[in-house]
C-alpha cells in the first residue's frame, strides 16, 4: 500500500465522519497528499524513509504552529491567524516524513476536559456521540478512536492528553516536561505544558514519541539529556514479564468521586499486573489531595501572563478598531469578544493570585504544595518504579453535564494533575469497558523524570 492510499482513505474517514464527530477545524488535503507523493517517491526510488513512520497520517493539535496553517487553539482570538513558522514538534513531524492531515479541535487554550470550551462547537465521543471525548485534546483523541487517524499529537498541561486517551480507549502519553519542545506551542502554563504523543497501541505512541522528542535549544526549559529510550522499552515490555517490576497503588486515587466501574477495572488492572509478575505494593501520597486546588492558582496564574500577548495587535482578532478609539479600548473590546467563559475566568483568577496583597496566600502557598508533591513522588520512588492509579475517576460524561459546573469539570483531572505539577511522565493505556456504562477506561502509569522507558515497558506488557 502507498502513502497516498493510506492518506487518502484517512481523508475519506474523515469527509465521512467529522459532519457528527467535529474532531477537525481544519483538513490540509493538499498538504497531506504531497507529503504522501513525496513519501512514496522516495520508496519507489529506493531511498532510506526517513523514519519507521514516514508516511503515516496524523493529526495535529491546533495549539501547535504549522507553517502557513490555521491555527486557533480553539479560540476565536486567533481567528484566521496563519502562523509564519513551524513548531519543533511539527518540523520534526515533516522531517520524519510524517502525514500531517490537519488541526484538531480542542478547549480554548488547553484550559478544559470535555473540548466544550472550544469556540468551535464541541466534539463527540465516538464511543457514543452524546458523550464527551475528553479533553482538552480531545479532537486529536476522537479522531484516533473514529479511525480518521492513527496518530496523534496532544499537550498535556494537567492531563490534556491522557485523559482524553483514556476516555476514548486510545493511548496518551505525557513526556517527561522538557523532553518534547514547547517552541511553537501556544503557551497556556509553560512550566506545565508538555506535548506528547497519542495512539492506538503502545508501539506506536513510542514511535511517535521518538519522532517528536528531544533537546531544543529553541525552548529554554528543554532538557539536554539523552531521550528514554521508549522503543526499545516497548519491545521488551511486549514480552509479557514484569517480573522484578515493582507497582505502587497510590491509596488516594479511590473512594468518593470514583466510579465503581472504573474502581473495578482498576483493581483488574492490578492484578493483571501481578499475574505478569509485578509486585504490587500500596503507597500513600497525603500531598496529591492537594494537586488539584495548587493547579487551580498555578496554571490560571500562568496563563493570565502569557494570554496578555492576545492584545489586538499581534494576532487574529481585532475589534473596533473604528480609527477613534485608544489603544486601551481596542484591546479591551477584543479581549472581551475574542476570549470565551472559561479562558476568562482563569485570566480573572490568575491575575487575583498574582496581585500584590494576595501573591504569598495563593501563588505562594501552591508552589510550596508543588514542592511537596515532588517530594513526595520522590520518596514513592524509592520504593518502586511505577506508579498506577485510574486515569479518571469516572468514564466520559455527557454533552453538557459538566458545562455550568467548573469544579466538576476540573475533577476530571485529579489524577493527572501531580505529574505535572512534579514535571514527571505519566501514560493512560485502554484498560476495557466499564461493566457499568460500557465506556473505556484509562490505567494510568506513572515513572519519574527522564524515567519515560519504565511507563512504556509496563503499558506493553498490560496492554
Ligand atoms: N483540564 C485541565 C485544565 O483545564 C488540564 C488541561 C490541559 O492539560 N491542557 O486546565
Amino acid at each position: 500500500t502507498t502513502s497516498v492510499e493510506v492518506t487518502q482513505a484517512h481523508l475519506d474517514r474523515i469527509a465521512e465522519t467529522d459532519g457528527k464527530l467535529n474532531a477537525f477545524l481544519h483538513v490540509d488535503t493538499e498538504g497531506a497528499l504531497a507529503q504522501a507523493r513525496k513519501v512514496d517517491e522516495d520508496v519507489a526510488a529506493g531511498r532510506t524513509p526517513a523514519s519507521p513512520l514516514a508516511g503515516v497520517p496524523l493529526a495535529l493539535k491546533d495549539v501547535l504552529t504549522q507553517e502557513g496553517i490555521p491555527t486557533t487553539a480553539g479560540s476565536k482570538i486567533l481567528e484566521g491567524w496563519r502562523p509564519p513558522y513551524d513548531a519543533t514538534v511539527t518540523r520534526k513531524l515533516k522531517e520524519a516524513g510524517i502525514v500531517i492531515l490537519g488541526k484538531t479541535n480542542m478547549d480554548e487554550f488547553a484550559m478544559g476536559s470535555s473540548t466544550e470550551n472550544s469556540a468551535y462547537g464541541p466534539t463527540a465521543n465516538p464511543w457514543d456521540l452524546t458523550r464527551i471525548p475528553g479533553g482538552s485534546g480531545g479532537g486529536s483523541s476522537a479522531a484516533l478512536a473514529a479511525h480518521q487517524a492513527p496518530l496523534a499529537i496532544g499537550t498535556d498541561t494537567g492531563g490534556s492528553i491522557r485523559q482524553p486517551g483514556a476516555v476514548t480507549g486510545t493511548v496518551g502519553v505525557k513526556p517527561t516536561y522538557g523532553t518534547v519542545s514547547r517552541y511553537g506551542l501556544i503557551a497556556f502554563s509553560s512550566s506545565l505544558d508538555q506535548a506528547g504523543p497519542c495512539a492506538r497501541t503502545v508501539l506506536d505512541a513510542a514511535l511517535l514519541h521518538e519522532v517528536i522528542g528531544g533537546y531544543d535549544p529553541m525552548d529554554s526549559t528543554s532538557i539536554n539529556a539523552p531521550l528514554p529510550p521508549v522503543v526499545a522499552a516497548t519491545r521488551e515490555g511486549a514480552q509479557g514479564d514484569l517480573s522484578g517490576v515493582r507497582v505502587g497503588v497510590v491509596t488516594q486515587f479511590s473512594g468518593e468521586g470514583y466510579q465503581p466501574g472504573v474502581l473495578r477495572s482498576f483493581e483488574a488492572a492490578v492484578s493483571q499486573l501481578k499475574e505478569l509478575g509485578a509486585e504490587i505494593v500500596e503507597i500513600s501520597c497525603p500531598s496529591f489531595d492537594y494537586a488539584l486546588p495548587a493547579y487551580y492558582l498555578i496554571a490560571p496564574s500562568e496563563a493570565s501572563s502569557n494570554l496578555a500577548r492576545f492584545d489586538a495587535m499581534r494576532y487574529g482578532l481585532r475589534v473596533g478598531d473604528d480609527g477613534n478609539r485608544s489603544t486601551e479600548e481596542v484591546m479591551s473590546l477584543t479581549r472581551e469578544a475574542g476570549f470565551g467563559p472559561e479562558v476568562k475566568r482563569r485570566i480573572m483568577i490568575g491575575t487575583y493570585a498574582l496581585s500584590a496583597g494576595y501573591y504569598d496566600a495563593y501563588y505562594g502557598s501552591a508552589q510550596k504544595v508543588r514542592t511537596l508533591i515532588t517530594r513526595e513522588f520522590e520518596q514513592a520512588f524509592t520504593k518502586v518504579d511505577v506508579l498506577v492509579s485510574p486515569t479518571t475517576p469516572t468514564t466520559a460524561f455527557k454533552i453538557g453535564e459538566r458545562t455550568n459546573d467548573p469544579v466538576a469539570m476540573y475533577k476530571a483531572d485529579l489524577c493527572t494533575i501531580p505529574s505535572n505539577l512534579a514535571g514527571n511522565c505519566g501514560l493512560s493505556v485502554p484498560s476495557g469497558l466499564s461493566d457499568e456504562d460500557g465506556m473505556p477506561v484509562g490505567l494510568q502509569i506513572m515513572a519519574p523524570a527522564l524515567q519515560d522507558h519504565r511507563m512504556y515497558r509496563v503499558a506493553a506488557a498490560y496492554e
